[in-house]
């Protein structure tokens, strides 16, 4: 019974997606079965035959699965699959989870490696190219292979099946450069590695003196939730701070059991921030991103990028105008919390880095005053000081006492 004067639970009502999908598409499959990632796995669909079963194709599906075959593997977890709707291609889990034929086609431009990672990757698993952090690339595998996939140069497999000598070389390169402080294993998806076999990675990391955190980019809470156990929290929790950033791009993925596995992550103390691709006609719309971001939030996740869609190979039916993302920002900006609102970032082609992007909000600058309109449009004017000496004089003194006190350099 509830206390008199709540609304009645509203949960109790409300059908579960993946439960209808389940029953639909595997009706023989045992609670226990459905809820360990070891099965989910085993039976995740890999081809066109099996793919036959479950989803009613379209003839650009279909040919879009027989043209690529050669290019980038297929994997769906059945939860990921339970999705799908059956009767609509435009269905975000579907379009981002079942081949067209446009991926087939590679445009004039378009690159196999799109952000020049190849160029600053000094050991086969680290990708260095910002001075303090790197990319530390764990494994080849996902639950699920993204249509959008822009590592899959990576993540067809058989090229970087990465050896346990090549894993314990990226993390002496680590050790050996002091200048890094902030390691983001990524991949394929680290929490496709078992529990031990993670800690193998986060245990001899979290222990070099200068890395003063660890980032886990995986996009298992959206495509394979159950695999987000108690057992994987406390072990990320012991090697804090480790932030896990998740990759939702559409409100349908935030079903209630990836809300469960990201406030597991959350209640044992890892932070959850969330990387969305802006993907033409799939979520490229300021509605869909403002939803998105809401749910993220009410289950405790951040949003953090909104990425303009990179430049690469099967990609540009995908991609949206630059002005997409920025009109996008601009609906969001002001209309709702500032906590829902991510960063439009653009990864340049060629390995410039990422740069972020924002509607133009200074009108004029001058220097008595500076011209700003707010997010309606209107006009107001922020009185520049007259003083405008900006040193810290008292910054020598607390970079001289601060590791005295135990304050590590930042
Ligand atoms: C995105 C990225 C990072 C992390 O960038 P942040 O802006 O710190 O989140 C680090 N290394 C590489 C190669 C990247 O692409
Ligand atoms: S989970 Fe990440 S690395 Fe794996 S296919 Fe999807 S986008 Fe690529």
């Amino acid at each position: 019974m509830l206390p008199a004067g709540l609304p009645p639970e509203p949960t109790a009502a409300r059908a579960s997606l993946s439960a209808e999908g389940r029953k639909r598409l595997f009706p023989n499959a045992t609670d226990a079965e459905w809820a360990d990632w070891r099965w989910q796995q085993r039976h995740a669909v890999r081809g066109l035959e099996q793919l036959e079963r479950y989803v009613p194709l379209t003839s650009n599906e279909r040919a879009g699965v027989q043209e690529t075959s050669a290019l980038f593997r297929i994997g769906i977890s059945p939860y990921y699959l339970s999705l799908i709707d059956p009767e609509h291609p435009f269905c975000p889990v579907r379009m981002q989870s079942i081949p067209v034929r446009a991926e087939a086609r590679i445009r004039p431009g378009e690159l196999a490696d799109p952000l020049g990672e190849d160029k600053t990757r000094p050991e086969e698993c680290i990708v260095h190219k910002y001075p303090d952090r790197v990319l530390f690339l764990a494994l080849d595998t996902c639950s699920v292979y993204c249509r959008h996939c822009t590592r899959r140069r990576i993540t067809q497999g058989g090229v970087a099946e990465l050896s346990k000598e090549q894993l314990r070389r990226g993390v002496d390169y680590v050790r050996s450069h002091p200048e890094v402080r902030d390691v983001l294993i990524s991949g394929g998806d680290p929490f496709m590695l078992s529990d031990s076999r993670l800690e193998e990675l986060l245990a001899p990391l979290s222990e070099i003196p200068h890395v003063e955190m660890i980032r886990i980019g995986t996009r298992v809470p959206v495509c394979l939730p159950m695999r987000v156990t108690d057992a994987l929290a406390k072990t990320l929790r012991r090697y804090a701070p480790v932030f896990v950033v998740t990759h939702f791009n559409h409100p349908k993925e935030v079903t209630p059991e990836a809300r469960e596995a990201c406030e597991r992550l959350v209640d044992h103390g890892v932070p959850v921030e969330n990387q969305a691709v802006l993907m033409r006609q799939l979520n490229s719309d300021a509605r869909i991103i403002k939803e998105l971001s809401h749910l993220l939030l009410r289950s405790r996740v951040r949003p953090y990028y909104l990425h303009q869609m990179d430049v690469a190979e099967g990609c540009e039916h995908l991609r949206t105008p630059i002005a997409k993302g920025l009109e996008i920002i601009q609906q969001l900006r002001g209309y709702t919390t500032g906590l829902a609102v991510p960063h439009l970032a653009v990864d340049l082609p060629g390995g410039g880095g990422k740069v972020t992007l924002q509607p133009d909000y200074a009108v004029e600058y001058g220097a008595q005053e500076t011209v700003f309109r707010n997010y309606k449009g209107e006009r107001f004017t922020y009185p520049e000081p007259e003083e405008t000496d900006c040193t810290c004089p008292y910054d020598g003194v607390w970079q001289e006492r601060a590791p005295r006190y135990g304050y590590r350099k930042g």
